[in-house]
Parts: C-alpha cells; structure tokens; sequence
C-alpha cells in the first residue's frame, strides 16, 4: 500500500465512514474480489467499495461489453482478430461519476446492453479469446493507476491483473445456491426463468471460465477464500469489511 493524498468519493448514505476511515484516506490501496456467478460478488464489491471510500471496477462488465460489440455488430465468434480490433477502437471505459460506474463503448453508455440474455449466453466464449484479455487486462491496470483506491471484481484480478494487491478475496458457492440466487434476481426483475436450465447454465460458464487458458477462474494462493453459501449479502460484505480493518491496520503500520 502506497500513500499518496487521494479525494475520498462516498455516497450521501456512508457519510459515517468518513468520520471513521477503516482505509486512511490518503492510502492506495488494491482489493480484489474474484470468484463464479451468482456469488453476490457484485454486490458485495460494488457495497464494500462504497463504505471503504474506494472506487469500484466490474471487469464482467468490459467482458459483457464485448459480447454486446461482437453480437450487434454481427462479429462471427471465430474471428477474434476482427473482434478485438473492434474493441479497440470502442475505447471501453467506465464513468466513475456514476455509482455505480457506467460502461461506455464509442463515448456511448452500453450498460443497457450487456445484461442481456443472449449477452450472457456468449459471454464465457468471448472472455476466453487470449488476445482480448491481454487487452482487457492492460485496460484495468491503467484503470487502477487512474483509480488507485479501488476494489476490483472478476475472475482473475487477484491471480493475473493485480498479483501484488493489498488484500484478495476469493468468494464461492454452491451451484445450486449460485442458480437459485440467480433465478430469483431475475424473476424479481420480470423475467421468466427455470432454475434447472439456470443451474445447467451456470455449471457450463463455471467450466469455459475455469477451464480456458488465459486468466482461469481461479483462487490465488493468497487469497482470503469465503464461501457465502450460507451467508446473505449483509453478512458477506460484514465479514469482508472485518478482514479489511484487521488487514489494513497491519499494512499501515508495515509502513510506518
Ligand atoms: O461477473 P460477470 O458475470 O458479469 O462476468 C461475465 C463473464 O465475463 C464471466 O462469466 C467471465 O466469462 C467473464 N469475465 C472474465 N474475467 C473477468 C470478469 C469476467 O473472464 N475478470
């Protein structure tokens, strides 16, 4: 961990964190957050980040980016070369004015966009194209010397983006929870899902992601494992949050 003086960027709603700093304000400061779908992963980096003062990187939704390019630009899937020029050019990159921040491909919000299913149907072939990770992975390195209090969410920011990170989480589930999680979010939101078919689905995104070459789904070595089976989201981001005050406190005084 670095020190350097950093504005602090908090929602209205954690102004009790900046009275009490668990990260000192004017620390850099890396934490990864890494793991399978349906983890509540998001959600708890996207909290996490909040009540620490950090800024937020969702590194799926650069993926889910490059999904949407590939499907509306009508981009076969074994044309990677074609793809990834197109990717380049798109210049993804997040505004961290917003909360949380918005995708933009071509200057152009894409959040809309890259949920969708047919997105997610593709998505696991895309991420495993090696020349789009080098890509993907260059892009939220410099991200994070723009950004250098950040938490950052994915499948390989603790093994492959950021291996030095101040603290690296690694949080899973079983795939039945992940499923029923999953199938539950979406019914909320409208959609008509089948938990069976979800499950399937998670199963096989598990595997293209654990299985492909560059950048697995992995736990890094040293990385703080959490299985949030039994845990609701409130709990998780409270036993992240534990970690990170015992952590820091030790970083700090490393330094001192
Ligand atoms: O996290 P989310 O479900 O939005 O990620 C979508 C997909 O993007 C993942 O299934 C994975 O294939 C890919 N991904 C990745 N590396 C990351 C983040 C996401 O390969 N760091």
């Amino acid at each position: 961990m670095h020190t350097q003086p950093v504005t602090t960027r908090l929602a209205d709603d954690e102004t009790l964190e900046r009275r009490d700093p668990i990260v000192p304000p004017d620390a850099e400061v890396i934490i990864t957050i890494d793991g399978p779908a349906g983890t509540g992963k998001s959600t708890v980096a996207r909290t996490l980040a909040r009540r620490l003062g950090l800024d937020f990187l969702d590194t799926g939704a650069m993926y889910r980016a490059a999904a949407a390019i590939m499907l509306d630009r009508d981009i076969p899937l074994d044309e990677p070369g074609e793809l990834v020029s197109t990717v380049i050019g798109a210049d993804l990159h997040f505004d961290f004015s917003a909360d949380p921040p918005t995708m933009l491909a071509w200057d152009a919000p894409i959040d809309h966009r890259i949920r969708d299913e047919d997105v997610t149907a593709v998505v696991s072939q895309v991420a495993a194209i090696g020349e789009l990770r080098r890509h993907m992975v260059r892009k939220q390195q410099v991200i994070a010397a723009q950004h250098p209090r950040l938490v950052s969410e994915g499948r390989d920011q603790g093994s492959v983006v950021f291996p030095d990170a101040d603290l690296k989480f690694y949080l899973d589930a079983d795939p039945a929870v992940r499923a029923a999680r999953r199938t539950e979010q979406l019914r909320a939101e409208g959609h008509d899902v089948d938990e069976a078919d979800m499950l399937r689905r998670i199963i096989e995104r598990d595997r293209i992601d654990s299985t492909r070459a560059d950048g697995p789904l992995t736990c890094a070595d040293d990385a703080v494992r959490v299985d949030t089976s039994d845990l609701c989201v409130d709990e998780v981001i409270d036993r992240l949050e534990e970690v990170v005050r015992q952590r820091v406190a030790s970083l700090v005084r490393a330094q001192d």
